[in-house]
């Protein structure tokens, strides 16, 4: 190890969206802050950022620039496919029935990120460092993280946004309750002949969510959850095989496809950490938890990290605490626990209802659903609970409304 320590408030490992969007958040807060935000690999998805998502990206600023390069979402359509014995109606929610104009904008992953790092780069109190954290030490009062370029850094606390594959969560000793989906996704872009009209299509079939999100002018992001190596027949196909399969199974509602991306395989899994914060260290975004993409849950969940954590650390400032002391991270583990563990259990259910064959669960799923589409105080509060959970939402993702 050098000798050379540079000191922060805040350390942040992994520029993926959770870690830039708690650089700015924590660094426009007021803290010393350090981001390690190595080189990312291509990625295609794109994100659904809904609710309080929007609010906190409108606190922060960039919600403009995330509008300009994103296309709005109006309406969410829930059609079951499953072609079952029992099947649910569909169901449509609007944002206007619940008082918003958009429900938020779809992205992809790589401008949010782009936008993100353009912000970063102008805040005084967030240094940006392009390296991989490969070693870490907590001492007395900080945690001291070594880079791959052999550069040290303490800080009071240090944010582990650094995916689902998290070195740091290992180091600081945080085990995962995981497991596993015999579904993968695959994630391309499409253009097609007829206009989305700011409608996000998720068709319920037998083998997992098929989601058809807005994307500007005529294009949309597919998310296509199938078995394996059905997913992998689908990503070996032609151009046109591909559109004309992907056209088939969105029943053409949207004309004629054209493949308009390069294609990408995600394998579905699911985790949660055991807990979210220890030994100096707070886990945000998918360190923390991960399930499959049903109604476009995981980063929404990951920014309300953000803003918990944010708050747990203005919190402690105020009170002239450790950022990293026990009492800072108990406050984000209580922030955080009860939404993390219902988002997890009801993306879980929802995607091994539409798994199920059994009648039981078909029979609850579709009652459910056909509860949501006939009872309209019930739809709404689907919606407001979708968008910002009452229990679970920090109050800097929470609209002001009149
Ligand atoms: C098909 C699909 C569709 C999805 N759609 C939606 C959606 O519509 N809406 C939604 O809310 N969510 C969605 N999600 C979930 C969302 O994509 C993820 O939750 C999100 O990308 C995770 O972001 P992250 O920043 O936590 O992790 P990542 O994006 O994985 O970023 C982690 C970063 O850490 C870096 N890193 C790793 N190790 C180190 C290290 N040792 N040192 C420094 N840096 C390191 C990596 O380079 C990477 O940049 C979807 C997921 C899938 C699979």
């Amino acid at each position: 190890m050098s000798a050379a320590i540079a000191e922060f408030d805040v350390a942040i490992v992994g520029g993926g969206p959770a870690g830039q969007t708690a650089a700015i958040a924590i660094a426009e807060a007021g803290f010393r802050t350090v981001l390690f935000a190595p080189e990312t690999p291509p990625d295609h998805r794109t994100t659904a950022l809904l609710g309080g998502s929007v609010t906190l990206l409108e606190k922060l600023g960039l919600i403009d620039a995330v509008a300009e390069c994103g296309a709005t979402m109006h309406t969410m359509r829930l059609i079951d496919d499953t072609g079952r014995l029992i099947r649910a109606p569909e169901v449509n929610f609007r944002c206007q029935e619940i008082g918003r104009d958009v429900f938020g904008y779809n992205i992809h992953n790589r401008d949010l990120n782009r936008i993100l790092q353009e912000r970063s780069l102008g805040l005084a109190n967030l240094t940006r460092v392009s390296a991989r954290v490969e070693v870490s030490h907590v001492d007395e009062g900080s945690i001291t993280v070594q880079t791959d370029e052999g550069e040290r850094f303490s800080a009071q606390i240090a944010v582990a946004a650094d995916g689902a594959r998290s070195y740091l969560r290992e180091a600081a000793g945080i085990q995962l309750k995981s497991w596993s989906y015999s579904q993968s996704a695959l994630v391309l872009d499409v253009t097609h002949t007829r206009p989305h009209g700011g409608v996000s299509v998720e068709f319920h079939t037998k083998a997992g969510p098929f989601v058809l999100v807005p994307l500007p002018g005529n294009s949309s992001s597919i998310v296509l959850v199938e078995a394996p190596e059905i997913a992998d027949n689908l990503h070996a196909m032609d151009d046109t095989t591909l559109a004309r399969e992907i056209e088939r199974r969105a029943h053409s509602i949207l004309g004629k496809f054209t493949i308009a991306s390069p294609r990408q395989i995600f394998p579905l899994s699911g985790f949660t950490a055991d807990v979210m914060a220890q030994n100096r260290v707070a886990l945000i975004g998918e360190a923390g938890h991960r399930f499959p993409p049903i109604g476009a849950q995981g980063l929404n969940l990951s920014f309300r990290d953000v803003g918990a954590l944010t708050e747990c650390l203005i919190n402690a400032r105020r009170k002239q605490g450790d950022l990293g002391g026990d009492t800072t991270l108990n406050a984000y583990i209580k922030a955080r626990r009860i939404d993390i563990t219902t988002r997890t259990a009801g993306v879980d259910i929802m995607d091994r209802a539409l798994l199920a064959d059994n009648l039981p669960a078909q029979a609850l799923r579709s009652l459910g659903l056909f509860l949501a589409d006939r009872i309209t105080p019930l739809r709404h509060l689907m919606m407001r609970e979708g968008l910002a959970p009452t229990i679970g939402t920090p109050h800097m993702m929470r609209a002001e409304r009149g």
